[in-house]
């Protein structure tokens, strides 16, 4: 996992980024290298590095979160599903250090995952 933590930067407005929403918990923006025609990441605006470090207080975020996905994938048009994924550390496949929500579709995905 990178050591840097780039998506602090987009929350902070330091570096640029395709922001589709904004709140006072979270924000959503596209992917740099999208995997699929809709890929986009859901990110809280609190600095939480990886899933397995989330608390009890943090529940009304992570449903906040899911909220705003159910938004997205029908603003994105994914009215034939979609994949919402969180990778958690090396063997997850993180590879940025602050806690964020895959929301891919807009073609059909295989299952299992690599
Ligand atoms: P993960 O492997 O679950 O940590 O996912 C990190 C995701 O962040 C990858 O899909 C990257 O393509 C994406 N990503 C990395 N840097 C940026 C960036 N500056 N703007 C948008 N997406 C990014």
């Amino acid at each position: 996992m990178l050591s840097d933590n780039i998506f602090l930067k987009i929350v902070e407005g330091k570096i640029p980024a395709k922001i589709i929403h904004s709140d006072d918990q979270c924000l959503a923006f596209h992917d740099i290298h999208p995997q699929a025609p809709v890929h986009v990441l859901i990110i809280p605006r609190k600095v939480i590095a990886t899933h397995d470090t989330l608390q009890k207080e943090d529940a009304p975020l992570l449903g906040h979160m899911n909220l705003v996905a159910v938004k997205l994938a029908q603003e994105l048009g994914l009215v034939d599903g979609y994949r919402l994924i969180i990778n958690c550390k090396d063997q997850g496949g993180q590879t940025v250090p602050h806690l964020h929500m895959h929301l891919m579709g807009g073609r059909p995905l295989s299952w299992p995952p690599g």
